[in-house]
C-alpha cells in the first residue's frame, strides 16, 4: 500500500480520492436564492437597447468531475471569475441559448417552446463534449428567476425579457482536450422591438468567399466559436452599406441563412397560389424554433388556423428545398417574387429589401408598412402566440409564480 505525506501526515491512497462517490446530477430543487439587496431601476422601456440591461439575478451552477452538478444558486448578476488558462478562453467551448419570456396583457409571464431550446441546448452540449445535464432540470430554474425577475418583462406590446442560458468550459488548463469542468448560468436582458422604428426591411450582402457553415461543420448547433468569424464579413458588409450577411454556401451559389437568423423566400405560382421556402436542414442550418413554427403555422393555414389579414382563400405550399441566388433572380425577373423575410427569436419576423451580390443588387417587393402580407400575417400570429392572446398547440407555457 502506498502513502503520500500532506504536512507530514502520512494519508492512505484512495482515502484521498474517494472513488466509488456518486456524481450528482442536476437538481433544480437544491437551488439556493440569495437576493440582491440593491434592486437596480428597471429603465424605461423607450431606452432599451438589445442586450444592453441585465437584470438583477441569474442563475449559476458549476460541474465539476468529482462531485458533478453543484447546488445551484440564483444570486445578484455580476462577474464571474476565472482561471486564465480555463477551456472556454482557449478552445471556445460555449454554447448559448436565445429565448424569451413575455407578459400578455394579464400579467402572466410565459415562455414560448421552452422545450425546443432545451433540446437543441443538449445537442450543443454533446458536439463540443461539454458536461451534460438534465435540461428539464434547468428549464425549472429557468422558470424560477423568471418569476423572480418578472417586473423586468415589459408590459407593452413587442417587448420581452430575453433569456440567455449559457455553458462554458472551465477546466484549468491549456491542454488540449474536452473540458471535465463547466458552469452553466442564465442572464436576463429586458428587450423592446428589434426595429424601434417598426419593421423597416434589412438589407443583406450575399458572402460567398467567406462561409458561416460547411457540410459536416457545426453550424446547426448554437455554439459561440460559430459567430466571431462572422464578425469580420459583416463588417464587410456593412462598410458597403448593408445591414446583415447573406450566407452562400457551394458552387451553386445557395443560400443558407443570413446573420443570424432564418431565411424565407414567398413565390407567386401560376395558380394564385404562393409557394413559401426556406432551406433545408441539412446540417448547415441552424434549425430555428423561429423557423419551424413559422413552418407549422403557413401549413396549417388555412385549414387549421387562418392567418390574420390573409385572404381565407389563399393558400400556401411550404417547401423545404434548396435557394441559390440563380433562384432569387430568376423569380425577380419574372415577377414572381412576392416577399423575402428573415426569422429568429430576437426580431421575430424581419423583412428583407435588397440584396446586393457581386456587381448586382436584388430588390425585393416593398411594402407598405414593411413587412409583406405574409411576414406581416406571421409575425401578428407569432406575438399574439407568445404574449398569450392566441392558444396554440400549448406552444405558450405559462409560469405560475
Ligand atoms: C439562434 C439562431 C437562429 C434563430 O433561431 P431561433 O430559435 O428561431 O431563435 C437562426 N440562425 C442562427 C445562426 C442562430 O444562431
Amino acid at each position: 500500500m502506498t502513502t503520500s505525506h500532506t504536512n507530514g501526515a502520512p494519508v492512505a491512497n484512495g482515502f484521498a480520492h474517494p472513488v466509488a462517490q456518486k456524481i450528482a446530477e442536476l437538481d433544480a430543487s437544491k437551488v439556493v436564492v440569495n437576493l440582491t439587496q440593491n434592486l437596480k431601476t428597471v429603465p424605461p422601456v423607450e431606452d432599451l437597447v438589445f442586450g444592453q440591461t441585465t437584470s438583477d439575478h441569474m442563475v449559476m451552477v458549476s460541474y465539476n468531475p468529482i462531485t458533478g452538478w453543484g447546488t445551484p444558486e440564483i444570486k445578484p448578476y455580476g462577474p464571474i471569475s476565472l482561471d486564465p488558462s480555463c477551456s472556454v478562453f482557449q478552445y471556445s467551448t460555449s454554447v448559448f441559448e436565445g429565448m424569451k419570456a413575455y407578459v400578455g396583457p394579464d400579467g402572466t409571464p410565459r415562455l414560448f417552446r421552452p422545450e425546443m431550446n432545451m433540446a437543441r441546448m443538449k445537442r450543443s452540449v454533446a458536439r463540443i463534449a461539454l458536461p451534460a445535464f438534465d435540461t428539464a432540470e434547468l428549464l425549472k430554474l429557468i422558470k424560477k428567476l423568471v418569476a423572480i425577475e418578472a417586473r423586468w418583462i415589459p408590459n407593452v406590446k413587442g417587448h420581452s425579457l430575453y433569456l440567455r442560458p449559457t455553458i462554458i468550459g472551465t477546466r484549468p488548463s491549456i491542454g488540449v482536450h474536452a473540458s471535465d469542468h463547466a458552469i452553466l448560468y442564465v442572464i436576463c436582458c429586458p428587450t423592446g422591438p428589434y426595429f424601434r422604428t417598426g419593421p423597416k426591411p434589412v438589407s443583406l450582402y450575399a458572402v460567398g468567399e467567406q462561409v458561416r457553415s460547411w457540410p459536416g461543420g457545426t453550424g446547426e448547433f448554437k455554439l459561440s466559436l460559430n459567430y466571431a468569424p462572422t464578425f469580420y464579413p459583416a463588417q464587410l458588409a456593412a462598410e458597403k452599406g448593408y445591414d446583415q450577411c447573406l450566407w452562400l454556401l457551394g458552387q451553386d451559389q445557395h443560400v443558407t441563412e443570413a446573420g443570424a437568423m432564418n431565411f424565407f423566400a414567398v413565390v407567386k405560382r401560376d395558380d394564385g397560389d404562393l409557394d413559401v421556402m426556406t432551406p433545408p436542414l441539412d446540417g448547415t442550418i441552424l434549425p430555428g424554433l423561429t423557423r419551424a413554427s413559422v413552418i407549422a403555422l403557413v401549413s396549417a393555414h388555412p385549414n387549421d388556423i387562418l392567418l390574420p389579414h390573409l385572404p381565407p382563400a389563399q393558400k400556401l405550399h411550404v417547401h423545404e428545398r434548396l435557394i441559390t441566388m440563380a433562384d432569387l433572380f430568376a423569380w425577380s425577373d419574372a415577377g414572381t417574387l412576392a416577399e423575402i423575410f428573415l426569422v429568429g427569436t430576437a426580431a421575430v419576423v424581419a423583412a428583407v429589401g435588397r440584396v446586393g451580390f457581386e456587381a448586382r443588387e436584388l430588390e425585393a417587393p416593398r411594402h407598405e408598412g414593411g413587412l409583406g402580407p405574409v411576414a406581416k400575417a406571421l409575425f401578428d400570429r407569432l406575438t399574439d402566440i407568445q404574449e398569450g392572446k392566441f392558444e396554440f398547440q400549448g406552444w405558450c407555457v405559462p409560469i405560475d409564480a
